[in-house]
């Protein structure tokens, strides 16, 4: 083994030890002075989280210690994405440590208002796919319903930031603002497949995803519904008993749940996990693949071999989009096609997802990766195992 390696191994063993094991992920609210007088009730109460949300400089520095840059990156963040962190998601960040993975993920820096050269507002060109309000029509059998423009915590990466946020002028609060998308659902019989998605509709109250989920299940040829969301790891209590029975009633609806770091599969989350499954829900999984949060392929190894535990299949790793203020977030592609390359063949298929790049300009989702075949001419492929060994197949 050579030197650099050895290195490279322990700080591997080191980080797995301190940054990711289990049962140091997440702080006991107690412990934080913020919260140390809160009645356990209120704090699983998904409201009190929400109205709790840390959405200020002042409030956020009696959480962590803040540098110079998150300073800056708050007093720039104005007027662009909002700041919300949950009271939830702040016990899960390391309060010492500025690269803290949960903490990136949150608090804004200064960076974010650079904007570099390929940066976009709208780099996946859904705002011209769209035939009616909220929503998106890009590929021949299915849509994608933009069911709300908040979420329970703004993640500083985010691809839709043109549109989430804390906005003044709200939505009216009607669920009539769908009409058109569903018309446009209902008249289209080629569309089998509805992804409700946001911002985060789980964010929503259970009468109005009701609403919504009820009205698109009435479409005869709409066969898969499915939702995207990010609550199950930023407000876990959001998932209750009352949310998950009402879900079954449309049953089946498959969920994809936003994961980027082994840090965000806590205790608590893996309850809400749990309750979704135990409801009939197939869990899947999307990751933003994130510049020195979870692009070492160690790390991305470990978080999806702990989603497997929690019944969570790993769907796919999106190239980070090149939207605008995301450039210190932006790995090359090559380092996306690493990490499949470390996963693929050594470890559990099921714990291998797509690693896709979305088409900028609307394109889609573009799956990349390693290439297996050496050569190919007439009947005779030349192939390469995970190992580097070369294998030939004749057809
Ligand atoms: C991601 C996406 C979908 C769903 O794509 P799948 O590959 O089927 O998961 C549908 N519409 C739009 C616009 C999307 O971005
Ligand atoms: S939960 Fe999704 S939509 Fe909401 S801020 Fe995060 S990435 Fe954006």
């Amino acid at each position: 083994m050579s030197n650099i390696q050895a290195v490279e191994n322990q700080k591997i063993q080191q980080d797995l030890l301190n940054v990711i094991r289990p049962s140091r992920r997440q702080r006991d609210y107690q412990q934080l002075a913020l919260y140390k007088d809160v009645n356990p009730l209120d704090w699983e109460d998904w409201h009190w989280q929400l109205k709790h949300r840390i959405r200020t400089k002042e409030e956020l520095a009696q959480i962590i210690k803040l540098t110079p840059e998150e300073e800056k990156g708050i007093d720039k963040a104005k007027g662009r994405l909002s700041i919300a962190i949950t009271p939830y998601w702040a016990t899960l960040i390391d309060p010492d440590d500025p690269n803290c993975p949960i903490r990136r993920q949150a608090v804004p820096v200064a960076s974010e208002s650079a904007v570099s050269p390929h940066e976009m507002t709208d780099p996946c060109a859904e705002d011209r796919d769209s035939p009616a309000p909220h929503l998106v029509h890009r590929y021949p059998d299915r849509v994608l319903l933009l069911a709300t423009e908040h979420c329970a915590m703004y993640c500083r990466h985010c691809t839709r930031r043109r549109l989430v946020g804390e906005h003044e002028h709200q939505d009216a609060d009607s669920v009539s603002r769908f009409d058109a998308a569903i018309e446009y659902i209902k008249s289209n019989r080629k569309v089998r497949d509805v992804l409700i998605s946001g911002g985060d509709p789980l964010i929503m109250e259970d009468e109005e995803i009701e609403s919504i989920v009820s009205r698109i299940r009435a479409i005869s040829h709409v066969e898969f519904l499915r939702i995207g969301t990010r609550v199950p790891v930023t407000l876990p209590q959001r998932i209750t008993e009352k949310l998950t029975n009402m879900l079954k009633k449309y049953s089946p609806i498959w969920m994809s749940i936003h994961f980027n770091h082994p840090k965000e599969i806590a205790k608590r989350c893996k309850i809400a996990c749990d309750m979704l499954s135990d409801s009939g829900i197939p869990l899947g999984s999307q990751t933003v693949l994130l510049k020195g949060l979870n692009d070492r392929p160690y790390i991305m190894k470990k978080l999806m071999q702990e989603l497997l535990q929690i019944r969570v299949r790993p769907y796919y790793i999106y190239q980070c989009d090149p939207v605008r203020g995301t450039q210190h977030f932006r790995t090359p592609v090559a380092v996306g096609i690493n990490i499949v390359e470390k996963l693929r063949g050594h470890t559990s298929g099921y714990a291998v997802p797509t690693y896709v790049i979305d088409g900028p300009g609307g394109g889609g989702k573009i799956p990349v990766g390693p290439n297996y075949i050496l050569s190919q001419a007439k009947g005779k492929y030349v192939l390469r195992n995970y190992k580097g060994k070369i294998y030939t197949y004749l057809e």
